[in-house]
């Protein structure tokens, strides 16, 4: 089938055959990876060469810490203001453009004062606020302004970003959606976080990617956990990792570098997504996607059908043909078709001629 579900998500067909291939005895050392000690020779390679594939492919400097974490991105909104906010009364900045940055925001308030700078919640997150500093003041004092890359439910991407004008011009970004789908200036960023189950892996490995210099300055409430400084001193392995999922990672990593790397990447995605996007706006209003053309995702792209009546019919149809997985987040409705790095062409070019066959047969 064509899984066009938004996370987990569909993996690269060469990636899982070479992980099948490898399951039951890990290149020769009888053992299976998930068998392994995290502290074994077998492991370190594993880890070690995940992380430097992902530097290669992002180009991280030295400046920055690469961690594998646990809890999902879902922990990194908690652990974000903990470690960059020296206390509760800190303030930082919020723009929230989907129900993920709104999520983000909430949670920070039990650990600093986060400010709303903007919210696209009034017009159904369909949009993403001008960057003009007079339209969008911002808190001089707060310790980081931080938005979602891109925002999975509601489809909307930042194509550029905004200049953080704190205190210390920290800027940060979850990626969970986007990550690895483009090429991305990390230099702009003082951290990015992402789950790994839309485009790098499976669930159960979060990705950080943070400045040295933010890292020993958490709250002391801070679980030993949530501490940045307790994964960066011992290069993810404090305690055991998600072992498998990182070794996932790695084959994923391994395989978009083999493609050419992000900008490689980046084309194939936007070839993608512009062939959904003109089969939406070419369907003379039977289909539509309500976000703002200029920041439509490459990755997430949700649509109505005019007859909303017929939506339900469009998705089961679509199973019934091996597309799976089309059904609009609940919060949403309609349809969401998630093409990350991994669907093929021909995933996206057999949804487009289904629309089509769709809307003719029912007029
Ligand atoms: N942020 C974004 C943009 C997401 O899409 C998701 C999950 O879909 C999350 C955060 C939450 O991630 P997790 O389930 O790994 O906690």
């Amino acid at each position: 089938v064509f899984n066009f579900a938004p996370g987990p998500a569909t993996l690269p067909e060469s990636v899982l055959l070479r992980a099948q291939s490898e399951l039951y005895n890990y290149r020769g050392s009888g053992m299976s990876i998930m068998e392994m000690s995290h502290r074994g020779k077998e492991f370190d390679g594993v880890i070690k060469k995940a992380e430097s594939d992902l530097r290669a492919l992002l180009g991280i400097s030295d400046d920055y810490a690469v961690l594998f974490l646990q809890g999902g991105a879902t922990t990194q909104f908690a652990a974000v203001p903990l470690n960059l906010c020296a206390g509760p009364d800190d303030a930082a900045d919020f723009i929230v453009t989907g129900s993920w940055g709104d999520k983000a925001y909430k949670e920070a308030a039990k650990y600093c004062r986060p400010n709303l700078l903007w919210t696209g919640k009034p017009a159904k997150y369909t949009a993403i606020p001008p960057f003009d500093a007079r339209s969008l003041p911002q808190n001089p004092d707060a310790r980081f302004l931080h938005i979602c890359a891109n925002e999975t439910i509601h489809g909307v991407e930042f194509k550029d970003y905004p200049v953080p004008e704190n205190r210390d011009g920290i800027l940060v970004a979850d990626m969970s959606s986007n990550f690895c789908s483009k090429p991305v200036d990390v230099s702009k960023f003082a951290l990015i976080y992402a789950g790994a189950q839309k485009n790098v892996g499976p669930s159960g490995v979060t990705v950080v990617i943070v400045r040295r210099d933010l890292i020993g300055k958490a709250q002391p409430i801070t679980p030993v956990m949530l501490d940045y400084k307790t994964h960066a001193d011992s290069a993810s392995l404090y305690n055991t990792p998600p072992c498998f999922a990182i070794y996932i990672c790695g084959l994923v990593f391994e395989d978009l570098l083999e493609q050419g790397g992000l900008a490689e990447i980046e084309k194939k995605n936007a070839h993608k997504a512009g062939i959904l996007y003109d089969a939406i706006d070419g369907s003379g209003g039977y289909y539509a996607c309500p976000v703002e053309p200029s920041v439509r995702s490459l990755m997430n792209v949700p649509f109505t059908l005019q007859k909303s009546e017929l939506e339900k019919k469009f998705i089961d149809e679509a199973a019934k043909e091996g597309m799976v997985q089309l059904k609009g987040h609940r919060s949403v409705g309609g349809v969401r078709a998630s093409i990350y790095n991994a669907m093929p062409l021909a995933g996206v070019e057999k949804l487009v001629a289904f629309m089509k066959d769709f809307q003719a047969r029912h007029p």
